[in-house]
């Protein structure tokens, strides 16, 4: 098949390009480089089925691309860290995910292709239901500092069921919990990539707030296999479905778990809670379990030894 993926170049979008590509299929990766980087795809660069378009998703597909008829869309592009979408970042984060998604649901329309959205957990905003389950319609502030995002990936989902319901688009909507794994910016600024980096380098481990906030944290390996499942799932099974790990961890947890586990003599430090962090996040998967056949295989014991292997390495600490 001929397969775009928007976002190729970040952390999720390189695995996947990678997967693709290793099933013989021939990949387009697109992406800004906002927050990916070619180096992610390097490996890929010289195969003869893989092409990267260095391009804005919000800028309309136009012929000069040269694409042929595409038969499935992956559309992953969006910077995911809270401090790479906030600040400065916050009105192009929008449009990244509304008009990108627009762009990608009329190629999705011209070329008969089925899409996938990478949603997010985000659009549960500070969830008052716990586990969340897909029937839980959130509690996100409008007007915060979270809610270019948040509400960016909203609304690129009702236009995904638009787009579906007016155009018969095939598509499929997943929310992603958190996930993490190798091949993490170091400067990303997400919890795991930040404390594997902290105590590694044996400096301080910074908490936001009293670190009693829980997040439900999935290995990459897992996601990559269910995102693809549900590519690939019957016709008019479009979703939303959870897709993460169940495992609940406080971040003092977490933060205790990567001293143990690099021998760090890192201490935790508490820095203040950002403006709108959920208080507590976890799936409820019984949908991508039924429909999908799928459950996580990683704990989070063992994805953190392969994540902090990797940043031994991506740092020069072997
Ligand atoms: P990432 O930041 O590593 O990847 C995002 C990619 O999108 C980057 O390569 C970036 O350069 C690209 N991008 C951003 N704006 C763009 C634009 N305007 N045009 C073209 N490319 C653009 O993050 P990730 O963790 O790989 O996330 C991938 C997708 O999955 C995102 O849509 C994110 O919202 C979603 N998601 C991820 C998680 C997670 O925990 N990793 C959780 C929920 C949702
Ligand atoms: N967090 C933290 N220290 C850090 C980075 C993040 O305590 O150095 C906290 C953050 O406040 C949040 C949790 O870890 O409560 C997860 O943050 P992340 O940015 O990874 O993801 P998200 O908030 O989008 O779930």
């Amino acid at each position: 098949m001929n397969i775009l993926i928007t976002g190729g170049t970040g952390f999720l979008g390189s695995f996947l390009c990678e997967r693709l590509i290793g099933e013989n299929h021939t990949v387009f990766c697109l992406d800004n480089n906002y927050t990916g980087a070619s180096e992610n795809v390097q490996s890929l660069l010289s195969r003869k089925n893989f092409s990267f378009i260095e391009r804005d998703v919000v800028e309309p597909i136009s012929d000069d691309l040269r694409l042929p008829k595409i038969d499935q869309i992956y559309n992953l592009a969006c910077p995911a860290s809270p401090p790479q979408y906030q600040g400065k970042a916050a009105i192009k984060t929008t449009k990244t995910s509304v008009i990108g998604a627009i762009n990608m649901l009329e190629l999705a329309k011209k070329d008969g292709a089925t899409i996938l959205q990478a949603s997010t957990s985000e659009i549960y905003g500070e969830p008052l239901e716990h586990p969340q389950k897909e029937s839980y319609r959130g509690n996100v502030n409008p007007i915060g500092v979270r809610a270019c995002y948040d509400e960016g990936k909203r609304c690129a989902e009702s236009l995904f069921f638009d787009y579906y319901r007016e155009e018969s688009v095939d598509i499929k909507v997943v929310r992603i919990f958190n996930t993490y794994g190798p091949r993490m910016n170091p400067r990303d600024g997400r919890v795991v990539s930040n404390f594997i980096v902290q105590a590694l380098k044996n400096e301080d481990i910074t908490t936001y707030g009293d670190g009693k906030q829980t997040r439900s944290f999935c290995y990459v390996d897992d996601l990559i296999e269910v995102m693809i499942r549900m590519m690939n799932s019957p016709k008019g099974f479009a979703g939303p479905v959870n897709i993460g790990n169940p495992g609940e961890f406080t971040i003092l947890d977490l933060a205790q778990k990567t001293i143990a586990k690099t021998n760090s003599k890192s201490k935790i430090v508490f820095r203040p809670l950002p403006s709108d962090d959920p208080t507590q996040r976890k799936p409820d998967i019984s949908l991508a379990r039924e429909k999908l056949g799928w459950s996580p295989q990683i704990a989070l014991d063992e994805g953190l030894d392969k994540t902090i292997a990797y940043f031994k390495q991506k740092l020069g600490l072997n």
